[in-house]
C-alpha cells in the first residue's frame, strides 16, 4: 500500500519503530502534490524545500533516540490563516499576499513540538468568508471527488488536500461551519473544537468570538491525535480555557451502549435534501443498533442562527478588519501626494475581495450608532436563545445528531450569483458556533459519488463523548475507507 494511505496514526507508529523515515514520507506525500495539485489545487503555498529539511532533522533526533513526538514525522497542511514564522501567510488575500509573519502561531508551536512536517499552506475563502473556496483571492480549489464542484469553505484547501491524499493531516479553523462543511463535502473526519480549547494566538481573525482552529483527517482516530496534539492552555488567548486535557485517543472504546442521541428536529427541515435526510437518519439507526438510544428533542431558537450570525460575524469582521490600513503591513496603495484617507481607501479598495467588502459594510452599518440596538445587540440576545436550546437539549441527551450541511458538493461557479443559497450551506453548522459547542463532521454516506456529512455536537468541552460515538458509527461502517480517485483531466 502506498504510504499516503496510511492514516496519520499508523504512519506514526511506523516511523516511531523505524519501519520508514520521515524524509521518505515526506517525499512521498510531496510527489503526490506534485502528481494530482495541478488539478486539484489546494495549497497556496507548498514548501517542499522546508519540509525535506524539517524530515530530515527529525530521522536526525529519531536516530539519536529521541521521542519525536505525537505527530513525529507526519505532514500536516495548514489553512493559510494560521501565522507561520518566515513562511508567507497570505489568508487568501491580496492584502496579505506577501505578508510573512515574525512568529509561529499557538498551533504551529505545537505542531513543532509534536513532530509534524509542515508541507504547504492551504487555500481557503479570503479571511474565510465564504462556503466554496471560490473566494479565495488565488484560485478556487477543486473538489477531489468530483473535480468541477467546489470543496466546499473556507478551509476547503485544508479538506481537499487531505481528500486527495496530498497530506494525511490538515489544521482548518471554523467561526460558522468552515471545518464542518469542506469535511462533509471532501469526505473527510472534521472537527470544530469547543471554543477556548484550542489557542487562537496566531490565528488571523474574523470574527474572534466564534473563531476556532480544529483537525481534519481521513478518520476519528486522526482527528483524535491532531487535537490531542493542538489542545490546551495558552496565555496569549485570553479566551483560552485552562483545564487538563483529557486522553482523547483512551474516549475511542467503540462502546456507546446506552448513550443518548438527540435527534433536533428542526435540523431535519425544507432545504435538507432527502437523501441527506436519509443518510442521516440511517446513521443514526446504526448508533441505535450499537447500543445507543436516541430521543427526539426541539431547539425552536435555531432557525434565527443564520440570520443572528450575519449580524455578528460581519459586525465582529469589520472591527477585525480595521487594521488593514496600509500603514503597518500587508498591501499600501498610494500615489505620490495622496493623504492618508486617499492611502486607506485606495489600499481597502485593492486589498479586499467583495465579499469581504460587502461584510465590512454590513458590519459597519450593524454596529453604528442609531443602528446598533436593532441589530447588533438584539443579534447577541437572540445568540442567548440559542445557547438556552442547546443548554436543555443537553439535560436530555449526550450528543446531538444532525446533517453537517443541506446538499453534497455542488457545481464550481452554481451558486457565485446566489449569494443567499450558498450562506444556507452553513444552516446547521452555525448554531453550534452562537453556542461555542464542540462538533464534529465524518462520512456517512454518497449522493452521485460525493460525500454526505453527518454531524454530532457534544456538550462544552466534551470533545471525548463525539469522539466516542464517532469512532463506534465509523468502525461499524465502511465509508470512511472510500478515497477520492483524482481524475487525470
Ligand atoms: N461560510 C460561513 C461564512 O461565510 C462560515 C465561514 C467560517 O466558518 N469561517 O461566514
Amino acid at each position: 500500500m502506498p504510504l499516503t494511505e496510511l492514516t496519520a496514526y499508523q504512519l506514526a507508529q511506523q516511523i516511531k519503530t523505524r519501519k520508514i523515515s520521515c524524509r521518505e514520507v515526506t517525499n512521498e506525500f510531496l510527489s503526490r502534490i506534485e502528481e494530482v495539485e495541478p488539478r486539484v489545487k489546494a495549497f497556496v503555498t507548498v514548501l517542499p524545500d522546508e519540509a525535506r529539511r524539517r524530515a530530515d532533522l527529525l530521522d536526525k533526533r529519531l536516530a539519536g533516540g529521541e521521542d519525536i513526538g505525537l505527530l513525529g514525522g507526519v505532514p500536516v497542511a495548514v489553512k493559510d490563516l494560521i501565522c507561520t514564522r518566515g513562511i508567507r501567510t497570505t489568508c487568501s488575500s491580496k492584502m496579505l499576499e506577501n505578508f510573512v509573519p515574525p512568529y509561529d502561531a499557538h498551533v504551529a508551536e505545537r505542531l513543532a513540538v509534536e513532530g509534524a512536517v509542515n508541507i504547504g499552506k492551504a487555500n481557503m475563502d479570503e479571511f474565510a468568508m465564504g462556503s466554496s473556496t471560490e473566494n479565495s483571492a488565488f484560485f478556487p480549489t477543486r473538489n477531489p471527488w468530483n473535480l468541477n464542484c467546489v470543496p466546499g469553505g473556507s478551509s476547503g484547501g485544508s479538506t481537499a488536500a487531505v481528500a486527495a491524499q496530498e497530506a494525511p493531516l490538515a489544521l482548518g479553523s471554523d467561526t460558522g461551519g468552515s471545518i464542518r462543511q469542506p469535511a462533509a463535502y471532501c469526505g473527510c473526519v472534521g472537527l470544530k473544537p469547543t471554543y477556548g480549547l484550542v489557542s487562537r494566538y496566531g490565528l488571523i481573525a474574523f470574527a474572534s468570538s466564534l473563531d476556532q482552529i480544529g483537525p481534519i483527517a481521513n478518520d476519528v482516530r486522526d482527528s483524535a491525535l491532531l487535537l490531542q496534539a493542538i489542545a490546551g492552555y495558552d496565555r496569549r488567548d485570553s479566551t483560552s480555557i485552562n483545564r487538563a486535557v483529557p486522553d482523547y485517543l483512551a474516549s475511542l472504546t467503540g462502546d456507546v451502549k446506552g448513550l443518548r442521541i438527540g435527534v433536533p428536529k428542526e435540523f431535519f427541515v425544507q432545504g435538507v435534501e432527502s437523501y441527506v435526510v436519509d443518510a442521516v437518519r440511517a446513521a443514526i439507526d446504526k448508533l441505535c443498533e450499537l447500543g445507543a438510544e436516541a430521543v427526539e428533542v426541539s431547539m425552536p431558537s435555531a432557525e434565527y442562527a443564520l440570520a443572528t450570525y450575519y449580524i455578528i460575524a460581519p459586525s465582529e469582521a469589520s472591527s477585525n478588519l480595521a487594521r488593514y490600513d496600509g500603514v503597518q503591513y500587508g498591501l499600501r496603495v498610494a500615489e505620490p501626494g495622496d493623504d492618508i484617507i486617499a492611502m486607506y481607501s485606495k489600499t481597502r479598495a485593492a486589498g479586499f475581495g467583495h465579499e469581504v467588502q460587502h461584510r465590512i459594510m454590513i458590519g459597519t452599518h450593524a454596529l453604528s450608532s442609531g443602528f446598533y440596538d436593532a441589530y447588533y445587540l438584539k443579534a447577541q440576545k437572540v445568540r442567548t436563545l440559542i445557547r438556552r436550546d442547546f443548554e436543555k437539549a443537553f439535560s436530555q441527551c449526550d450528543v446531538l445528531a444532525t446533517p453537517t450541511a443541506p446538499t453534497v458538493a455542488f457545481e464550481i461557479g452554481s451558486k457565485t450569483n446566489d449569494p443567499f443559497s450558498m450562506k444556507l450551506a452553513d444552516v446547521c453548522t452555525i448554531p453550534v458556533n452562537m453556542a461555542g459547542l464542540p462538533a464534529i463532521s465524518l462520512p456517512c454516506g454518497f449522493q452521485n459519488n460525493l460525500p454526505i456529512g453527518l454531524q454530532l455536537i457534544g456538550n462544552l468541552l466534551d470533545e471525548s463523548t463525539l469522539f466516542r460515538a464517532a469512532h463506534a458509527y465509523e468502525q461499524a461502517t465502511e465509508w470512511h475507507k472510500q478515497r477520492a480517485v483524482v481524475e487525470k483531466s
